[in-house]
């Protein structure tokens, strides 16, 4: 089952309400999705997840497909009961792994470059680390060093034996630094790989396709125009969108314009908390963010007053929660010293700590933004 109804549209900007419903519950949009990579937020058990305030997770086809490889995951029963998370799931269909251990590796970038960005790759390249051919991409893979092939049957393939809700289409993600013959190259590949994902998709699950584009205007266009016009259940933005907010709310413009207005949009891999706001003004429904856990791990909270750096010094003496009010499990138990003596003690239970208030933290953020909008407030 799988179901999108616009609940409200703002009246000023292109937010909308939404519920997503799946055969494993609704989903309030907009919402973020915190990333399980490996069918695990990392350091947390899904008893944990649920009390952040998580709706949905998303996992990567590309690390399931090396460890422990699909046929596991289906012989046990599917990706929710394998990892015991028994609300909506995603998985993502490896296309961007095409980018970070191809290109992204090679020039040691993400998919954001902040500032202005040279072009540095030409039509026809190949990255040092996989080979991107019409039918789909060869990986070595980074467990054991054999060559895995991914393509959008093969991506359709695992996907349907993982058994999320919602899956992706396999789309080829452009390095940011690309040029633009580069990128209408790539857009043309991932154009013909979306009608193969339609063809090759068994229809037990909802299917998101991927429109690319890079920063070129027309190309965005083009590929939200193409990509919009197939019969898919809903719509990823994927790829770079500029180097700063700024950019990104004017480059979704584009894509969102673009796109039917009745289906659901996900923003791929993005959602710092000062590009929320944006993504969700631009009319986007649902996001998924590294950001809370990845950060969290690395000893930063985040608060209503900006970031703390937790392994800092001066909160060893710092006897508030980390944001007084919070009602998490680290705010409601713990100090900021004994999570900075954690930390400085390279502690696990820090990690677990900044994890649960960071995604709690980023779910009252968005929440709250779904009340304003409710209340014709954003
Ligand atoms: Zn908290």
């Amino acid at each position: 089952m799988f179901k999108f109804t616009i609940t409200k549209k703002s009246k000023k900007s292109r937010a909308r309400l939404g519920l997503l419903k799946t055969s494993h519950g609704v989903i309030e949009t907009p919402v973020m999705i915190p990333v399980a990579t490996q069918a695990s937020i990392k350091t947390l058990n899904s008893e944990q997840v649920k009390k952040t305030g998580s709706q949905l997770l998303i996992c990567n086809t590309y690390h399931l497909r090396l460890r422990p490889g699909e046929k596991v995951i289906k012989s046990l029963g599917g990706l929710h009961q394998f990892m015991n998370w028994s609300k909506p799931l995603m998985t993502d269909s490896g296309g961007f792994q095409v980018f970070s251990l191809g290109f992204g590796r090679d020039f040691n970038v993400s998919k954001i470059i902040k500032g202005r960005v040279k072009s540095q790759i030409k039509a026809g390249q190949q990255p040092k680390l996989l080979k991107i051919t019409k039918t789909g991409v060869w990986f070595r893979s980074h467990v054991d060093g054999r060559k895995i092939f991914l393509g959008p049957k093969e991506s359709m393939e695992i996907q349907s034996a993982l058994g999320a809700d919602i899956i992706f289409a396999f789309d080829e993600c452009p390095p940011p630094h690309a040029n633009r013959a580069y990128v209408s190259d790539s857009v043309e590949l991932t154009h013909k790989w979306a009608e193969l994902c339609l063809k090759h998709h068994d229809k037990k699950q909802a299917l998101y396709g991927i429109a690319q584009g890079g920063h070129f205007r027309d190309l965005r266009l083009k590929s939200a125009r193409f990509i919009g016009s197939l019969p898919f259940d809903g719509f990823g933005i994927g790829g770079e969108l500029g180097g700063s907010v700024l950019e990104m709310k004017k480059m979704l413009a584009w894509v969102t314009a673009e796109l039917p207005e009745g289906k659901p949009r996900h923003m791929l891999g993005t959602g710092h908390p000062e590009d929320i706001p944006a993504i969700i003004a631009s009319g986007c429904d649902t996001f998924d963010s590294i950001v809370p856990t990845h950060f969290g791990r690395h000893g930063t909270a985040f608060t209503s007053s900006g970031r703390l750096n937790l392994s800092n010094l001066i909160f060893l003496k710092d006897k508030k929660p980390l944001e007084p009010g919070c009602e998490c499990e680290a705010c409601t138990g713990y100090s900021r010293a004994y999570i900075s003596h954690l930390f400085r003690s390279r502690e696990l239970l820090g990690m677990q700590l900044l994890s649960i208030h960071n995604l709690t933290f980023f779910n009252r953020l968005v929440s709250d933004i779904r009340r304003k909008i409710e209340e014709g407030k954003f």
